[in-house]
């Protein structure tokens, strides 16, 4: 029987959707790694997990709650669609400490991660003829998931020369009465920017004024090493109502477990009122969950991670942007107009024209694979083209190696 007899076909759109993923493109930058003929150990700067790196292991403490889960044997059972409640209060308490109101355990719902609640939000709030408001840059996932969804995607610009700040003009300007919410990614991913009390109050001012929601994605909370404190967009809560993202993946690193949530951070219930949080049970009740065993490590590894364990990430990252901003600042052709003060990148801006034969940024990052064995981000693929994405969140050995790599490839491209 040939294939065109079958009711079923190859899906076009998924490939589609996938093409934007962090996943696919690296793959593709992989396929030019050989680290045999190369001769050099590969460098891996292309995404946020430094897992791997002894240094960056996650604290004895979150190993054990998580051992100790298992061996009680009391969380082999189905967890609630939304999750259990204790791991829901202990994140309600988390968060309620850096905000001046009290979260509630209802108010959090548990996801596989911060990329499923990603999906659990553009699922809930989609509606025919609706928009949406994404950053450019933006993190991946959020452009590949709204493939799947009726709502039209909208960009508005993060500026370079403002520090990564969002271009509110732009935003007022995109918005209509069918926007339903913007999405702000602070600290940010790719920027590894950190905005001020007044920026983020700007923003949901700007949000009450266009009767919008604000979709605060936190993934790097309290992931910053500058001289900006993380404030979370809650704290604005009354303004405009805010749904906060959270994950256990960046701050914990351990991506690998798949935990993260939503929590409502809206004092003034409107949410509620508007049903959007009932949606959101809902939604959740039809998804996946995450592991009932890692929901039951939840309390202590809330609890118990100490402190010291979180000073030394920040130190270590803190020292890899401090390393990265001055010694890119060697690597001709290539410009970082702005230091990191959090999350894990760095956004790099490549002088196409004095290349002699680098045709844009994935060009740049296929050619750097293949002859230095190291990988970068393409800009394109986050909404910047000719810029890459660097993860500084390595050993300060391979970075000043992988800055060197950057290095020796520039001079060989470099038109004079
Ligand atoms: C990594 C990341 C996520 C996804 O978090 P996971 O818990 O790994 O799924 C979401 N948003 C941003 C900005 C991220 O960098």
């Amino acid at each position: 029987m040939g294939k065109q007899e079958w009711g079923f076909e190859e899906n076009h759109e998924v490939h589609a959707a996938a093409a934007f993923t962090i996943r696919n493109i690296l793959e593709s930058i992989m396929g030019n790694i050989d680290e045999k003929r190369s001769g050099k150990p590969m460098i891996h700067l292309g995404h946020g997990d430094p897992s791997v790196y002894p240094c960056f292991r996650t604290s004895i403490s979150a190993e054990d709650a998580l051992v100790e889960s298992v061996r009680s044997a009391k969380f082999n059972c189905y967890p609630d669609g939304v999750g259990i409640d204790p791991a829901r209060s202990a994140i309600a308490e988390h968060l309620s400490k850096d905000l001046p109101y009290k979260i509630e355990t209802d108010d959090v719902f548990l996801t596989a991660g911060g990329n499923h609640a990603i999906e659990i939000l553009l699922t809930v709030l989609a509606r025919p003829h609706a928009n949406i408001l994404f950053p450019r840059p933006n993190y991946p996932i959020y452009e590949a998931q709204a493939r799947f969804s009726p709502l039209e995607v909208r960009h508005f610009d993060l500026l370079p020369e403002k520090g990564w700040e969002v271009d509110l003009d732009g935003v007022k300007t995109l918005a209509d009465r069918k926007t339903v919410a913007i999405v702000v990614i602070n600290p940010g991913n790719p920027c590894g920017n950190v905005y001020t009390f007044d920026h983020l109050k700007k923003i949901a001012e700007t949000a009450r004024e266009l009767g919008i929601l604000v979709i605060s994605d936190e993934v790097y909370a309290h992931l910053v090493f500058g001289d900006k404190p993380f404030i979370p967009m809650g704290v604005f809560g009354d303004i405009a109502p805010v749904l906060t993202l959270g994950s256990l993946s960046k701050r914990w690193i351990v991506p690998g477990w798949r935990f993260g949530w939503i929590a409502i951070t809206d004092p003034t219930s409107i949410l509620q009122e508007t049903g959007v949080a009932g949606s959101l049970k809902s939604c959740l009740t039809i998804s996946a969950d995450p592991a009932t065993v890692i929901q039951g490590a939840i309390p202590s590894v809330i609890k118990n991670t100490p402190k010291s364990f979180f000073l030394n990430i920040n130190k270590l990252l803190k020292e890899a942007a401090d390393l990265f901003f001055e010694k890119i600042k060697e690597v001709p052709l290539v410009t970082c107009p702005h230091k990191s003060e959090g999350s894990m990148f760095s956004m790099v801006m490549l002088n196409i024209p004095a290349f002699k034969d680098v045709a844009d940024d994935t060009d740049f990052c296929m050619k750097l694979a293949k002859e230095e064995c190291m990988i970068l981000f393409p800009g394109s693929a986050v909404g910047l083209k000719n810029w890459v994405r660097v993860s500084f969140a390595t050993e300060p050995k391979v970075l000043e190696e992988a800055i060197e790599r950057m290095k020796t490839f520039c001079l060989k491209h470099a038109k004079y």
